[in-house]
């Protein structure tokens, strides 16, 4: 069987009034770089790549680098053919664009690999440990004029979060990081009240702070029973993370800005983090999440994917989540203690809405894995052409 073609897809949704913030920056649309490989005897898989950024830089590696090294090629078993790309690209590409290139042909060819084996894909990296995954809600950005006058947006984020609740989440992640403490602190007790004691709430700062303020604002989430602190300080800052993570008894996440199995790796050695969140379009696909999982385990470190793009980046997370093990093992399973959880982000994203045939939906507080072969989802081509085009 060979590489018969290979096309990239930039699809883009303005989000006009919807629009939202984090501590970083505005999202004014949601994009998704898309590729479709199609095999000489008709077999299509797709992947998706890259989730912060611009989608143009990716599909270029993607068109230019990787796509005339496959096409017309014997197709390979997709670990070999990531291991031949990285070390093509490796004196250039270690982190950031490239891998991301590298993530999107890597989920694709997986796709392919499980169809023409007739397996899913989390058959073929581990196996099955769950058919469902517990998910958590990630919302309660900052919305519409909240940045020029958060108190006044204070009922608006208590409803919010109250709907999430009524919609079955157990777990709430919400942003903080683009005011001063004080202030975010009136929001996260806002929230706290809002969905009430039994329900856990996570804490994104998206790298807002230096070490002290991190160290300050871990303190105080501390009254707020506070389940994870996620990207406290800048991602290149290991001894930071350090720092505020022993500052704290509340667990540090991160890792959605990392790549490959040697970003993870020194982030595991420095001690930096209790949860690691290699995003699979961003970190380099499956054939590296496998390697990355093996080194979280062995250092004891819980692995939860980021997720944020499309409906393709949801599935591709869900698969890796079907094959984690309970870690550690116990008789019993609790969310996020010892049973892995995913990200089902609910801010305004048609391409996670609408791009699948059958799109994956929240039943009873958990997200159903895909059971069909390979990455087990259809994509609908009319909403390609809606929202996208051609590279
Ligand atoms: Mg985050």
């Amino acid at each position: 069987m060979k590489v018969k073609n290979i096309q990239t897809y930039i699809l883009r949704t303005p989000l006009g009034n919807e629009r939202f913030f984090s501590s970083q920056c505005s999202f004014p649309e949601r994009n998704s770089l898309i590729v479709k490989i199609e095999t000489d005897d008709g077999i299509i898989g797709w992947g998706e790549g890259g989730q912060y950024g611009p989608p143009e830089p990716v599909a270029a590696v993607v068109k230019h680098v990787l796509s005339p090294k496959l096409i017309n090629k014997e197709l390979q078993n997709p670990i070999r053919i990531w291991e031949q790309n990285y070390a093509d690209t490796r004196d250039f590409g270690q982190k950031g664009t490239y891998i991301e290139a590298l993530s999107a042909v890597d989920i694709a060819l997986w796709d392919i690999y499980g169809q023409m084996l007739n397996k899913p894909v989390h058959h073929l990296i581990g196996g099955s440990f769950r058919e469902n995954v517990f998910a958590y809600a990630t919302g309660c950005y900052y919305r519409g004029e909240d940045v020029l006058n958060y108190k006044d947006s204070l009922p608006k984020l208590a409803e919010e979060a109250r709907s999430y609740v009524d919609a079955g989440f157990r777990i709430l992640k919400m942003k903080v990081g683009l005011l001063s403490i004080e202030e975010d602190i009136e929001r996260v007790k806002t929230i706290r009240e809002a969905i009430g004691p039994n329900t856990s709430l996570l804490v994104d700062c998206n790298h807002a702070y230096n070490v002290f303020t991190a160290v300050k604002m871990a303190k105080e989430l501390e009254k707020f029973n506070v389940m994870w602190l996620e990207e406290p300080v800048v991602p290149e800052d290991r001894i930071g993370y350090r720092e505020v993570r022993s500052s704290t008894n509340i667990p540090i996440a991160g890792g959605e800005c990392e790549f490959t199995r040697f970003g993870f790796r020194d982030l595991f050695l420095g001690g930096c983090v209790d949860i690691a969140q290699p995003d699979i379009c961003v970190s380099g696909g499956f054939s590296e999440w496998m390697k990355i999982q093996a080194l979280a385990s062995s250092f004891g470190v819980t692995v939860i994917p980021h997720v944020w793009g499309s409906g393709i980046a949801l599935a591709a997370a869900l698969h890796v989540l079907a094959s984690i093990p309970p870690s550690p093992h116990t008789a019993n399973t609790v969310p996020l203690q010892n049973e892995p959880i995913v990200e089902y982000d609910r801010n305004p994203n048609p391409l996670r809405d609408e791009l699948l045939k059958t799109p994956i939906t929240l039943q009873n507080g958990k997200v159903p894995v895909p059971q069909n072969p390979g990455l087990g989802i259809e994509v609908n081509l009319d909403v390609i052409s809606k929202y996208g085009s051609e590279f």
